[in-house]
């Protein structure tokens, strides 16, 4: 299907994008074109991410940011997913003894939100430009042609163009895989020793197990737990641990050994036998950090968000970055006319040096959290300073 328009007096009603991945960054993206008028295609190789009740492996509940709230801002979305979020008004430290000790943020009355995860592809559908294609895998495209070859859930190949494809299909993203071809492309992965696994604490009686507008932090030297509240009552755990912590643990009664020993106060509250079988569920999840430059390929590709840029965990801002990604290229849009062939270039002109210094800092964070692992606050100080 060619949807592209080769006409180069073509505006953008008549223009068609295609958004490749529609997670956080993709959806978001494809509001920002729809807005400006643009046909949007987005191809998402899951089924309807929003029938989900979890997104395999990632967390469903993410701190959203002042830069965040910006980039949702500029298209209307800011009050409909702030007014689901949950504000967090404070930490909740959990010593080993089960002591609890709140550490506010650092003004008064700061707080930090939660977002839900599937928010934003529903956002995306209410513009009546933009089409949801779900189950649809970005196999390959052709740097020559544009033309994109997805696979369908049927089994079948489908071949489709643009006039414009944003690459948002994530930290492993088959779009950035042709820029690696290219030359003059400069590209670096580091995966962290450290992995995460998420828990689910159920509510008890109908309310929240614990305190719910409340960051909870387990912190214990080499690894800690987080626990973010969501809307169904329950509690999202994550435990960061070296994979070499984790694959010590290999059976269900070493779990309990093993919470009994540093998180002690959890067992009743996530309970001893969705302990033992949760935490095998999946395996510990990798961290990656992503690195490249430039993020566009003539005036035909683009990527955002984690294929452009994705960070380790200990900052908080990933999304946060991805949806300013969203913003930054909506702002050159305006000053450059919409012209992709100017508007490409000076997005990754502008753009690079920002995310590859967020990409550092969370770097910087965890290396900062080894390296002071005897000082439980610097454990987690900065992480939590920033979510
Ligand atoms: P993704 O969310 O990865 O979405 C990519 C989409 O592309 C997916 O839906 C995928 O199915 C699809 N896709 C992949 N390949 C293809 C293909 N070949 N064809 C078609 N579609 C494809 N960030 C924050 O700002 N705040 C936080 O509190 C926070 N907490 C985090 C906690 C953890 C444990 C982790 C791991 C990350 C956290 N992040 C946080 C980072 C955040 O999750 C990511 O930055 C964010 O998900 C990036 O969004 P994205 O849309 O770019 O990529």
């Amino acid at each position: 299907m060619d949807y592209s328009t080769n006409d180069s007096k073509s505006t953008s009603k008549n223009k068609v994008v295609a958004v490749v991945g529609g997670g956080l960054v993709g959806a978001l993206n494809a509001c920002y074109f729809a807005k400006r008028g643009f046909q949007v295609e987005v191809f998402e190789s899951r089924e309807d991410i929003r029938e989900a009740k979890i997104v395999k492996g990632r967390s469903i509940n993410l701190a959203l940011s002042h830069r965040g709230r910006q980039a949702l801002k500029q298209v209307g979305m800011e009050d409909t997913i702030v007014s689901k979020g949950i504000p967090m008004h404070s930490r909740m430290i959990h010593s080993l003894n089960g002591t609890q000790s709140p550490i506010p943020y650092g003004k008064k009355g700061q707080v930090t939100l939660l977002m839900q995860r599937l928010d934003t592809p529903h956002s995306a559908e209410t513009y009546s430009t933009t089409k949801l294609n779900f189950a649809h895998k970005l196999l390959n495209w052709s740097t020559e042609t544009g033309a994109m070859t997805f696979l369908r859930a049927d089994g079948a190949k489908e071949e489709i163009q643009a006039d414009l494809i944003v690459g948002c299909d994530g930290a492993f993203s088959a779009i950035r895989k042709q820029f690696l071809r290219q030359s003059r492309f400069n590209f670096s992965q580091t995966y962290i020793p450290h992995g995460y696994l998420e828990l689910t604490m159920p509510p008890i009686n109908g309310e929240f197990a614990m305190k719910p507008n409340y960051l909870h932090i387990w912190p214990r030297n080499t690894f800690m737990m987080i626990a973010l509240p969501n809307l169904d009552k329950t509690f999202t755990c994550t435990l960061f641990m070296p994979f070499d912590e984790f694959e010590n643990v290999t059976t269900g009664d070493q779990v309990i050994e093993f919470f009994q020993k540093y998180f002690p106060d959890t067992i009743p509250l996530i309970g001893a036998d969705a302990l033992k079988r949760d935490y095998f569920r999946l395996p510990a999840q990798a961290m990656v950090s992503v690195k490249c430059s430039p993020y566009h390929l003539s005036d035909k590709c683009v990527l955002m968000g984690d294929a452009a840029h994705a960070v380790v965990p200990f900052y908080g801002q990933g999304m946060n970055a991805g949806f300013e990604d969203c913003l930054v290229f909506n702002e050159i849009m305006d000053q450059l006319n919409e012209d992709f062939s100017a508007v490409l270039p000076e997005y990754t002109r502008v753009r690079v040096p920002d995310d590859h210094a967020i990409a550092d800092l969370a770097m910087y964070n965890y290396v900062e959290m080894r390296s002071h692992v005897n000082s439980k606050w610097f454990l987690f100080r900065k992480y939590v300073d920033n979510t």
